[in-house]
């Protein structure tokens, strides 16, 4: 949404009221002049300022829980331009309609904010700490999971702040404010109690004044009778403006003492209270809170991480489900198989996998041509992983069926992305296994198919990363060949991997194509009609087949072209029709749909043009 405001003339981006006020001066205080500017207390809210009678007036629009804005107990719209759109038609509270747009003056950009210019400094160098990730790994997490930890960074930033001092008493503040420079207008915050609760101590004519910040029934923060802010830093930022009943506007931040850098202890998280709204609990979401002590199976604790992902009561003795943390909150980065195995030095890499460390479980997890799937440990030099082992069956006359699954493993090997399931090696026992990682939910489309409440933005979520690891794919030259919805496995909700390499093939650079020699056992109604016409299949024709993944997605695992047969299909899609949208498909990711059905493989986008659509598309609905 942020994104799209910004393109608009009229948005000032995060100016303050009385720069408001001065545009709309300069532009002649006319009746229902207005401009748009980002809220500086609330999280992913605006401010409307108008001007009426010579006299200005500022109006918040709130974003809402169900991402919806409104202005405060106004009417909800979808987008805060539609806001402005109804109120130029209906005053409904307003001082007068909304008459004329207060553009912004030539050359000039929306003002970014003080946050703004921190955050992803701050998202980057979170992701570091609390996952031990570097390299493409951080990059790949950030691109996924960027509105969750936009959300959590806003939420948690003050942590990391140096005038944040945690839970010290009011006695310890003091000496901390007094000593070295005594600027007026030097301050530090620090947290009164486990309620959610705050001081702000600023000095004063070497005096310390401790002003109380007390958190809402809405979790919002303020000092008595001040203005309310969704979080530390943004209050901070207001006080540095403007003193706004404060005895002195703040200045400058008093530092932690030495030796106490970096965020500190851990202040409660909003969700910890009892009280915690679910606006915060969106904004809090995907964080598995760094002080609990009972593992959450399938959730790994990272060495030299600063997050121990476990779990147990909180303060107030609630304990969270340890499903609602693997399956609801946790973020792919959370998980085992986020990295791989061996990007530890410490374990050996080896194509081999030994049978003796190898422990098969009862209860398959799926099964194919080939054999069945079971889930097992595979006990590697320092940890253990849960495993997915595909098992050959053990037949005299399938000598094509282990080719097929050498080839698989072959292909699988030379690829490690968070969004692909892993090999972790092939064992050569009682049968021919390969080793891989486990995506304990299943495939995308039987999950779908279970979990009707799924939401757009979840489906969007898991259809974006399916296109970062097709992206990857294309990237190394690789075409997948059999792209579906049955072969996106899930470890959790929030978290799809690619999976099923068996037609997968290795591409020549230069030719960017694989030919097959004839018609296969192929699963045509995912295929391009290059594919069915002349055996010819690219990544272009996996985007094909990621078209009909995403129409399988948004109809909740619905059979694609059901009841049709295959040449129905075919002749269907040569006199240019297309499926119709899934009933609660988004029209925006049907026209995504309907572009990687485009008939011609040289016209058709590739990943790299599909994963950034999608992209931008989830981080709206997701912010
Ligand atoms: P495949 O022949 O590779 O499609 O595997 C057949 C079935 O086994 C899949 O539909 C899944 O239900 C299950 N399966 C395969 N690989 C995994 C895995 N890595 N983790 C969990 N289940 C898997």
């Amino acid at each position: 949404m942020a994104d799209t405001v910004n393109t608009l003339p009229f948005f000032y981006g995060n100016i303050a009221r009385e720069e408001a006020e001065d545009y709309l001066r300069q532009a002649g205080l006319g009746n229902g002049l207005y401009l748009l500017r980002q809220s500086r207390n609330y999280l992913g809210g605006f401010a409307l300022s108008v001007s009426h009678s010579n006299r200005c007036y500022h109006y918040t629009i709130e974003r809402q829980v169900n991402e919806t804005y409104a202005i405060a107990g106004g009417k909800s719209h979808r987008s805060p331009v539609d806001v402005i759109d109804y109120h130029s038609q209906e005053m409904d509270g307003l001082v007068c309609l909304l008459k004329k747009p207060c553009n912004r003056p030539k050359n000039m950009q929306p003002k970014v904010g003080p946050f703004e210019d921190l955050k992803e400094k701050l998202i980057r160098e979170y992701v570091k700490q609390t996952w031990n990730l570097q390299g493409a790994a951080l990059e790949q997490a950030i691109i996924s999971q960027r509105p969750q930890l936009e959300k959590l960074i806003a939420t948690t930033a003050h942590e990391r702040m140096p005038w944040f001092h945690g839970p010290i008493t009011r006695e310890d503040s003091e000496p901390r404010l007094q000593n070295g420079a005594r600027v007026n207008g030097k301050f530090l915050i620090r947290q009164r109690d486990m309620s959610g609760s705050y001081a702000l101590c600023l000095l004063h004519e070497g005096q310390v004044m401790h002003y109380r910040i007390d958190r809402d029934r809405n979790e919002k923060l303020s000092i008595p009778d001040g203005k309310k802010f969704d979080t530390l830093w943004q209050l901070v930022a207001h006080y540095s403006y403007k003193p706004d009943g404060l005895l002195r506007v703040l200045t400058e931040p008093c530092p932690r003492p030495d030796g106490e850098i970096g965020p500190i202890g851990r202040p409660p998280l909003p969700r910890d209270h009892p009280g915690f709204s679910s606006a915060f609990q969106s904004a809090a979401g995907g964080i598995i809170s760094k002080i609990k002590t009972v593992p959450i199976p399938g959730i790994k604790k990272r060495q030299g991480s600063r997050q121990t992902t476990t779990h147990k009561p909180n303060v107030y003795g609630i304990t969270v489900p340890s499903n609602q943390i693997a399956g609801k909150e946790a973020m792919p980065m959370d998980t085992e198989v986020y990295e791989s195995p061996y990007a530890d030095p410490d374990e050996l890499r080896s194509s081999k996998v030994d049978r003796s460390q190898l422990f098969l479980e009862d209860g398959e997890l799926g099964s194919g041509n080939f054999g069945t799937v079971m889930k097992g440990i595979y006990k590697m030099r320092k940890t253990e992983k849960p495993v997915a082992v595909k098992i050959l069956k053990n037949d005299d006359n399938n000598a094509s069926v282990r080719d097929e699954m050498l080839r698989e493993a072959n292909v699988m090997q030379q690829l490690d992305n968070p969004y692909i399931v892993r090999m972790i090696g092939i064992c050569e026992a009682e049968n021919l296994m390969l080793v891989m990682e486990l995506a304990e939910l299943g495939p995308l489309n039987k999950f779908l198919q279970k979990n009707k409440q799924t939401t757009i933005k979840n489906l969007t979520e898991l259809v974006h990363q399916v296109s970062m690891g097709m992206k990857y794919l294309e990237e190394h030259n690789f075409v997948h060949r059999d792209l579906a919805a049955r072969n996106v496995l899930l470890v959790t909700q929030h978290y799809a991997k690619i999976s099923d390499f068996g037609l997968s093939k290795a591409v020549a650079e230069d030719q960017n194509y694989y030919k097959a020699k004839g018609h296969g056992k192929w699963p045509v109604k995912w295929y391009a009609p290059e594919c069915i016409n002349y055996f010819k299949f690219s990544s272009k024709s996996d985007v094909w087949s990621f078209g009909v993944l995403m129409w399988e997605a948004y109809s909740y695992g619905q059979k694609p072209y059901k009841g049709m047969k295959g040449n129905d299909v075919m002749q269907m899609l040569e006199s240019g029709k297309r499926m119709d949208a899934p009933v609660s498909c988004p029209p925006e990711m049907y026209d995504l749909m309907r572009t990687c059905w485009t008939y011609k493989a040289d016209e058709r986008p590739g990943f790299s043009v599909v994963e950034p659509r999608l992209r931008e598309y989830y981080y709206d609905i997701a912010q």
